[in-house]
């Protein structure tokens, strides 16, 4: 079933009953279902998050930037030191993807964000694809040795700007999936299975405009699935979308999750 046919419909109420009979529901998140755990993300109008990725913008901290310039990765450093001072914790938008799978209906959750959160809300590793890769970990370009960020992240606040791989001197890098560097491709395709055998596919809070991420809602229509749209703004994929649903990720999945589990 698609938008496409059938015409959108709006409203939470909508989205429940057309996932009513859904049992393999993908959550694929992005950047605004951390914004409530203070996280900004990318592209929201508002100017909620005091100007962090007019300071950092991610295109000037792609990976052929990244590596060939030692200014480039003390500017993606200090983002790292201000990113793990928000000390972020998981808000009700994860909470309800756990839930979900605690229904036994969540197939999994794709998501473009790196900030850990789904993994501290409890959800089982084997049930989250990190497309983006992760900011927890630092790892050295080198020799691939791989380290908490935390430890990288208290050498750049003990003076180092540019801390290098302990084990080789390499250059060291979040284990992010940077402009300019592909997904790794086992991720990719556990991406795609998980998004071929659901029977309903939400995305929440994504601008739906970072590809190939953002090909995966259109894939899951594509084969059949219902698909959702949560976001506070309208997307590109909302005329496709079977339900849309405007308002916050923090109140609006936790409802859905409600209304599934009646
Ligand atoms: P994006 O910034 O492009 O879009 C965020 C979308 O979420 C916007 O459409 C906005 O309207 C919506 N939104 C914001 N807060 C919301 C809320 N509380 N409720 C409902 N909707 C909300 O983010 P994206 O689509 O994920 O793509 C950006 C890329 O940036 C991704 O690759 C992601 O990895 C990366 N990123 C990650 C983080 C993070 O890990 N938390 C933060 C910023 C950017």
């Amino acid at each position: 079933m698609s938008g496409m046919d059938t015409g959108t419909l709006h409203g939470p109420g909508a989205a429940a009953s057309l996932l009513a009979s859904a049992r393999r529901i993908v959550v694929f998140t992005g950047a605004g279902v951390s914004t409530d755990s203070g996280i900004p993300d990318f592209r929201s109008t508002g100017g909620r998050d005091g100007g962090l990725w007019t300071r950092y913008d991610p295109r000037k901290l792609s990976f052929g930037r990244y590596k060939a310039d030692p200014d480039v990765r003390r500017q993606a450093w200090k983002l790292r030191r201000e990113l793990s001072a928000i000390q972020a914790r998981p808000n009700p938008a994860h909470l309800a993807c756990v839930r979900l799978a605690e229904l036994g209906r969540l197939a999994g959750v794709i998501t473009q964000n790196v900030d850990g959160l789904h993994g501290d809300a409890g959800l089982d590793p084997e049930l989250l694809v990190e497309v983006h890769g992760t900011g927890r970990i630092a790892v050295c370009l080198a020799c691939g040795d791989r380290r908490p960020m935390a430890e990288a992240v208290a050498r750049v606040e003990a003076g180092e700007p540019d801390p290098p791989c302990l084990l080789c001197g390499g250059i060291l890098k979040a284990a992010t999936v940077s402009f300019g560097q592909g997904i790794p491709p086992e991720v990719w395709a556990r991406a795609q299975a998980m998004t071929d055998a659901c029977d309903g596919f939400v995305a929440v809070g994504s601008s739906l405009v970072v590809h190939p991420a953002a090909g995966l809602p259109r894939r899951a229509a594509a084969k059949g699935a219902t698909l959702v749209v949560i976001n506070r703004e309208p997307t590109p994929l909302d005329p496709m979308a079977d339900a849309v649903c405007h308002g916050e990720a923090g109140s609006l999945l936790p409802g859905l999750v409600d209304s599934l589990s009646a």
